[in-house]
């Protein structure tokens, strides 16, 4: 296994594909990984530029908007829209141009040479010409049964996306980093009253993020603590907190929205060891590209983006993508595969 952060050299443990049979496997210009606002938005237009895409929608079909409700920032839609409803229209833009969707989660690949080897639920083997990586990034949560029943119902990851709906009222947030520096500042333009829970008395965020929120009158750190229960039936109602110094725990009930700060995870697991990421794991591009380390392969959305994570900007990566991907294939053409299935052509690095 490679350690984070290192440069892929060698490739990974291919004991995956012992036992697999490639000989009968079909083989695609364009594979797309992964169904958020990148993976459709690479999909339409690889689609419209007659590449035939296939998609496959992974364990969450559609993506982190599947987990919001109102998405009121995404331009052209004034009046805002449910984000499960943008993500079936999304879909149904890229179908409509000839994309083939299926359900299915890419575990392995085997980038060491054209066309590309995936593999699909461990067992089912599909060549691809070039590879369009759009798996996303998961928001973390800390695990609590009625935290994730109360997800879209007051418990959100994203104060960017949900915060509005917290006019006038009391949220918390979680976590003691740039992110929940920076969400609990942005909740106080809607929220009375912004209470940052840090299970330690020191922050890990930046001086001047630090800074700025304790400046800001609306927000109240409360140090050493963590949550322990989400209340409320259909919406939140309150949290329970525990002192990590006392082992008290209280209940603070005027907390009707709760917000996770607590990081982000990419869901680039099946790709460690074969393409180039940083330290978090996040794929790395090259400058002003959706291009990786390994040719025919190109990243784009949260995946490969830990700054920005809108659906506008995943959005515009993956049109970026499948822009890159037409291109590669134009100028380098199609890898041939041999009747064995075994010899494939080299890529030169
Ligand atoms: P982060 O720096 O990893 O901070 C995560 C915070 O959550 C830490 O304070 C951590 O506590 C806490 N935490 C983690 N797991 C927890 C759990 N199970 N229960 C309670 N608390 C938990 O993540 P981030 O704030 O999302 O930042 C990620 C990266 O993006 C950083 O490099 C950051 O600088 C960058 N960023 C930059 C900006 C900006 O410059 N505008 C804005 C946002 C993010 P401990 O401190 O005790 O470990």
């Amino acid at each position: 296994m490679y350690q984070n952060g290192s440069s892929a050299t060698d490739h990974p443990d291919l004991s995956a594909f012992e036992d697999v049979d490639f000989s009968t496997a079909e083989t695609r210009d364009v594979v797309v990984v992964g169904t958020g606002p990148a993976g459709w938005t690479a999909a339409l237009y690889t689609a419209r530029a007659d590449l035939n895409p296939l998609i496959f929608m992974g364990p969450e079909p559609g993506g982190q908007l599947t987990t919001t409700t109102d998405v009121e920032n995404y331009p052209g839609f004034p009046e805002g829209l449910l984000g499960p409803e943008m993500m079936d229209r999304f879909q149904e833009q890229a179908e409509r141009f000839g994309t083939e969707s299926r359900y299915g989660t890419v575990t392995h690949v085997d980038f060491r040479e054209r066309p590309h080897r995936l593999l699909i639920d461990e067992e089912t083997p599909v060549y691809a010409q070039t590879v369009i990586i759009s798996t996303g990034a998961s928001a973390r949560y800390l695990g609590l049964e009625n935290e994730q029943r109360l997800i879209g119902k007051g418990v959100s990851a994203c104060a960017t996306c949900d915060g509005s709906f917290f006019r006038g009222e009391t949220v918390a947030v979680v976590g003691g980093g740039d992110s929940a520096m920076e969400e609990s500042t942005f909740l106080t333009k809607f929220a009375d009253k912004v209470y940052v829970i840090h299970r330690r008395d020191e922050l890990r965020a930046s001086k001047i993020m630090q800074e700025r929120a304790f400046e800001n009158d609306k927000i109240e750190f409360v140090w050493n603590t963590e949550v322990i229960d989400v209340l409320g039936e259909t919406a939140v109602e309150g949290i329970e907190v525990v002192n990590n110094d006392t082992g008290e725990t209280r209940v603070m009930d005027d907390v009707t929205g709760f917000f996770l700060a607590i990081g982000h995870t990419p869901n680039t697991e099946p790709f460690e060891g074969w393409i180039d990421m940083d330290a978090q794991n996040y794929i790395e591009t090259e400058a002003d590209s959706t291009y990786t380390n390994r040719p025919g392969v190109f990243a784009c959305g949260d995946a490969q983006d830990d700054e920005y994570r809108q659906a506008v900007t995943a959005a515009g990566t993956g049109c970026k993508a499948a822009i890159d991907a037409e291109r590669w294939l134009s100028e380098h053409g199609r890898a041939e595969i041999q009747a064995s299935g075994a010899e494939r052509t080299p890529v030169k690095a």
